[in-house]
């Protein structure tokens, strides 16, 4: 057992302890069957139930609809940034016998890698939003009348979000309707905003998201995809993509390979795939995701509301209708204090509070496993430590 921690580290993250609790048991002896979860074949009976019965979990969770299918790959986000760019291109290659431009929005540091990583595997990419480009530095983004227009079909072989910029903390506040409808494929990173609130699943042509954060451990990263998609990728054959210029996708993580071979064509990690199943099935138990969202969005208004109440002494970077509810971002505008800051934060049981390196400052990120009473206590201290140091 262990004490209820107020931990805000932003990836990996807290689990609820009864799910580790559980797992453990399972770790040592799965079912009964006097092997632990991780010690079974992936391609046993038990293992295929676990994999069916997380699929299903999901399903329910997020209301996938029949469009779409749920796969999952070892690997984490910096494994899917490659993977997206070389399946969406072989789709584009399907549908227009071209290798097509992928379009990146880049609002922080995570969809700005995932750019890098598509360039690098040499195929054209297009920046149509670059924050930092444009106003020096990461903390909004651009009202969608200012770069949907260069949106095409025929040349775009997806459009790339990162719904929830886990360094900056700038969270699209939705997947925008004009997006959706200017048919050109959505990809969205959803790696730390994935479960923290209701989503239309059915809005997303392919959705990402490493585990690490609010779906369990590190090791592997689930995909929901539009089937229509994973028909397109596998039509296309090698030849088509050499003369195209596409490189393939490596064979764990082609995309129709894994969903064929129900996520199981290499050795899929059982024990974090059951971690994942056991955080989805407490969800649901709990009352879903409405419950989960209503919950985070009062975590983040607790910190925000604190924070915002002391404006000469706390600095918020990002503008108000794109701050993330996973992770609150700020500096102290005082220079001098952030060592105090963070000690007299760990002298209360507060941690993982420091910014990415990048950033500096503190982040405190509000994942689902986070408590209400956790972030009240820290809303608590970020007020008291204004009116002792101002
Ligand atoms: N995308 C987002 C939004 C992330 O927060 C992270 C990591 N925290 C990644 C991608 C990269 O994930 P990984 O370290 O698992 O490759």
């Amino acid at each position: 057992d262990r004490q209820p921690a107020n931990y805000f580290g932003a990836g990996p993250a807290m689990l609820p302890t009864d799910v580790l609790q559980q797992a453990a048991r399972d770790l040592i002896n799965f079912q009964g069957v006097g092997l632990g979860i991780g010690e079974i074949s992936h391609r046993s009976k038990e293992a295929g139930a676990v994999i069916e019965s997380t699929k299903a979990h999901v399903r329910e969770l997020m209301g996938v609809p029949d469009t779409h299918e749920v796969f999952f790959l070892q690997g984490g986000g910096t494994t899917g940034f490659s993977s997206i760019a070389a399946n969406m291109a072989a789709a584009h290659v399907a549908r227009t016998g071209q290798a097509g431009t992928a379009a990146y929005l880049v609002t922080g540091s995570w969809s700005a890698k995932a750019e890098e990583e598509a360039a690098r595997l040499g195929l054209a990419t297009e920046r149509l939003v670059d924050v930092k480009r444009a106003r020096g530095k990461y903390g909004s983004i651009p009202a969608t009348v200012e770069w949907i227009g260069s949106l095409s079909r025929d040349k775009h072989s997806y459009v790339y979000l990162c719904e929830n910029e886990t360094v900056h903390g700038v969270e699209w506040p939705e997947v925008p309707e004009e997006l959706v409808a200017c048919g050109v494929p959505v990809v969205a990173d959803l790696s730390s905003d994935i479960l923290s609130r209701q989503i239309d699943v059915g809005r997303y042509d392919l959705i990402m998201a490493g585990a690490q954060k609010n779906i369990g451990l590190a090791g592997l990263t689930m995909y929901i995809i539009r089937k229509r998609l994973l028909e397109d990728i596998s039509s296309v054959s090698d030849e088509k993509l050499a003369a195209a210029g596409v490189p393939l996708a490596p064979i764990a993580t082609h995309y129709p390979t894994a969903v064929a071979n129900n996520s199981a064509y290499n050795t899929i990690p059982m024990f974090t795939l059951h971690i994942m199943d056991l955080v989805f099935q407490r969800l649901l138990e709990r009352g879903g995701l409405p419950v989960q969202q209503k919950e985070n969005a009062e975590k983040a208004r607790t910190l925000y509301n604190a924070l915002d109440k002391y404006p000469d002494f706390y600095c918020l970077p990002v503008e108000k209708d794109v701050r993330s509810l996973m992770n609150v971002v700020f500096t102290l505008k005082k220079e001098g204090l952030d060592d105090k800051f963070l000690e007299q934060a760990k002298v209360r049981g507060l941690s993982g509070l420091k910014g990415h390196r990048s950033v500096g400052g503190f982040r405190a990120s509000l994942y689902n496993a986070v408590d209400v009473s956790s972030v009240r206590k820290l809303a608590k201290f970020v007020e008291e430590f204004a009116q002792e140091n101002s």
